[in-house]
């Protein structure tokens, strides 16, 4: 800094206890207002806002006239003296609002270009420009907001841990593939041509491995890489708090997170969850509310009506059930409210998430019902129907009857569809529960074999051991999930830590000797010389916050997230690399010659191209600015084409949409603003009714 200004205050800091003291405040030009002869800034620092004033009267022309070009989002630095304001000027909505900064010297640290977009207030942006620009949306104290809670958040979940001595240990990233169940991200190596890193699904091996040393309780924010289809609520890399402890039961991993979370929110919210966290089995969940992660903030349960169904008059429900189907029901309390056309709507959802239909049956205040199912039941068969799912009054039953996983997907989800229908899920309450049980193993019809619910370090519930091998299927897990408001914010498991049980579970698994060997030798060998019977949980961080954010998308707590294309739109990662670093790993890109050769060419156009050339015939002045901006606005889209070009679509049929056309007819009538010689009168030479233009082309 040329006039070594020195910061003395944050700018969101300053109030009346400084009144007449010297401040340097220092930040960005948020809002000027020119009263002339005398400015206002806003200045804006990650604290706050002050007001400063600078007055014609007491500082140099030149340095004023240089405070009249300043504009918002320049870095300026200020010395003055910190003063009351006047009354009647005070600004509640600031907590500096009482007083403001005198202006006697100040700087210009940065200029600023004009902004992309508005920093205040930029949801309505395209996603793409903010992430492009994400340095400047992170000015926002909206999403600075989200970043201080994240980190109070692992302060506090630090605190917990290290004062129940749990070590913060390291682990690779560079290593070995891990089986979550998700694809990997591979690295290639140089020295070891040919070979690759995965990068971490998780930490689990490893703090296995530390189970092993004798660390007896660990614990790591712990960075983990998912090659998976992006949701609103995920990203390729995302945090982890990883823990593991050794010489511990199910009971009492579940007790440090329950305390722990209970922790967070009381320390970072101010919300005591005063409430035993409740427990569900698996198969009570799946029963009651058709997940394995469901939203307790309301009520609303699944019936089951198969064993009536199965007696019934209605052939469609007792075909179902005697293909071995499931028929149930949810009641919806007041639902009988409900327009056809809503009720149409939830028989669309219904048909989305693979039901073939929604059968309802609505309950009138009277008592009378409005249903085309009772023409298909004996009255019995209804009242039966009616008293199993308790309805009253006012209430609209649906059912769904088909094979068990479609009546969970189905109702499940209209379940919560409704609940957010009817405002029965409030984003400031907070539902916790524990789900148990669960199953060990998942047939997966696909790769023909089965495949761990968790991983394949979970311990089988020590009664059910002797299935293993013959009825797989029927085996439980010690494993656990901790769910928050129909959201899995975590699992974890007791782990196996005996050479032949892990043998034997990767063998159900169906992997070959060879292949334990070369993927889990170490991991096998390590339970070989002693290892204690341990237990871990990992949750992800990111979702956490974004759930105490009350935040839809987990892009807003992360600093530098990826887009839906996992792209990171700032950095353009990822991105191709030199020839030569693929030659350095012996790496050869499947069709890259073809690649290379168009992608060098297209370049090679673009910066060949005369956009001099290009404003003649738009008739455009373009200037010096404009003429990169537009090259570069070229390129991008010349690449673009270049890159759909390259689309394999070799395997995709033409599609062809017909779309209804219906005409239009527009009634307004079109006003002549203007006669013809009034708009001839605009042109130079203009002779027997028409403009002469000088020749464009030169004949030969
Ligand atoms: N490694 C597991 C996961 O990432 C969690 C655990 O079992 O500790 O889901």
């Amino acid at each position: 800094m040329e006039k070594d200004l020195i910061r003395s205050h944050y700018c969101g800091r300053i109030g009346e206890e400084d009144i007449d003291k010297s401040s340097t405040l220092m930040g960005w030009v948020h809002r000027t207002r020119d009263m002339g002869g005398i400015i206002f800034v806003d200045l804006r620092d990650r604290t706050g806002i002050s007001q400063i004033v600078f007055d014609s009267n007491d500082i140099d022309e030149e340095d004023f006239r240089t405070i009249e070009r300043i504009r918002s989002e320049y870095v300026i630095g200020v010395k003055g003296v910190i003063r009351e304001r006047d009354e009647e000027t005070y600004n509640p909505r600031i907590p500096t609002g009482t007083v403001e900064l005198k202006a006697e010297e100040f700087e210009i640290l940065s200029k600023s270009k004009p902004l992309p977009f508005e920093i205040e207030d930029s949801s309505n942006v395209r996603e793409e420009l903010r992430l492009k620009h994400r340095y400047l949306e992170l000015r926002d104290p909206k999403l600075y907001n989200n970043l201080v809670l994240k980190h109070n958040t692992v302060k506090s979940i630090r605190k917990y841990l290290e004062d129940r001595e749990f070590l913060d240990v390291e682990t690779p990233i560079l290593t070995k593939s891990t089986p979550e169940g998700a694809r990997d991200y591979l690295v290639p190596s140089r020295i070891q041509t040919g070979s690759f890193y995965a990068l971490p699904q998780s930490p689990q091996i490893f703090k296995q491995l530390l189970m092993a040393s004798g660390i007896d309780r660990y614990y790591q924010i712990a960075r983990c890489f998912r090659d998976e289809d992006l949701r609103s609520d995920r990203q390729p890399e995302f945090t982890q708090v990883d823990m593991e402890l050794s010489f511990v039961s199910q009971e009492e991993v579940l007790g440090y997170l329950e305390e722990m979370f209970k922790n967070i929110f009381y320390q970072v919210l101010d919300i005591k969850i005063e409430e035993k966290f409740p427990r569900l089995t698996y198969k009570e969940a799946i029963d009651l509310y058709g997940t394995d992660k469901p939203d307790i903030r309301f009520e609303m349960p699944i019936v089951d009506l198969t064993d009536i169904a199965a007696k019934c008059n209605f052939k469609v429900f007792r075909n179902v059930v005697d293909n071995g189907g499931l028929v149930r029901a949810l009641n919806i309390k007041g639902g009988n409210s409900f327009t056809r056309n809503e009720i149409d709507i939830l028989t669309e959802d219904a048909i989305s998430y693979g039901a073939e239909g929604m059968a309802w049956i609505g309950i009138g205040e009277d008592g009378e019902l409005r249903s085309v199912l009772t023409k298909f039941f004996e009255k019995e068969e209804i009242d039966n129907i009616l008293d199993r799912v308790k309805a009253e009054p006012g209430d609209l039953i649906i059912f769904c009857a088909d094979s068990p996983d479609i009546v969970y997907r189905t109702l499940g989800n209209l379940r919560l569809d409704i609940g957010d229908k009817l405002g029965l899920r409030d984003k400031d309450e907070y539902k916790f529960l524990i789900v148990t049980d669960f199953p060990l193993l998942q047939w997966n019809s696909e790769e023909q074999r089965y495949v761990a619910m968790h991983h394949p370090f979970t311990m089988p519930a020590l009664e059910d051991l002797d299935l293993l091998e013959s009825e797989p299927e029927k085996v439980k897990a010690q494993a656990y999930d901790i769910v928050l408001n129909g959201v899995e914010l975590g699992s974890g498991s007791i782990r196996i830590h005996k050479e032949d049980i892990q043998e034997k579970m990767f063998q159900v698994l169906g992997f070959s000797k060879e292949k334990i060997e070369e993927r889990f030798g170490f991991i096998l060998e390590s339970f070989s010389y002693g290892t204690p019977p341990h237990g871990g949980f990992a949750f992800g961080l990111d979702r956490l916050i974004m759930m105490m954010a009350g935040s839809e998308s987990i892009r807003d707590v992360i600093a530098f997230p990826k887009n839906r294309d996992a792209v990171c739109l700032l950095s353009q990662a990822p991105s191709t690399v030199a020839s030569e670093q693929l030659e350095t790993l012996k790496l050869e890109v499947a069709g890259n010659e073809k690649k290379r050769d168009k992608t060098t060419t297209t370049l090679k156009e673009a910066s060949n191209l005369d956009i001099d050339r290009l404003g003649e015939l738009s008739q455009l002045n373009i200037d010096k600015n404009e003429k990169e901006e537009y090259r570069k606005y070229l390129k991008d889209r010349i690449e673009f084409t270049s890159k759909i070009k390259e689309l394999d679509m070799s395997e995709y049929k033409p599609t062809v949409n017909i779309h209804p056309v219906d005409n239009v007819v527009r009634s307004d009538k079109v006003n002549q603003k203007y006669t013809r010689d009034e708009l001839l009168s605009n042109g130079s030479t203009v002779e027997s009714g028409y403009i002469l233009v000088p020749k464009l082309i030169e004949e030969n």
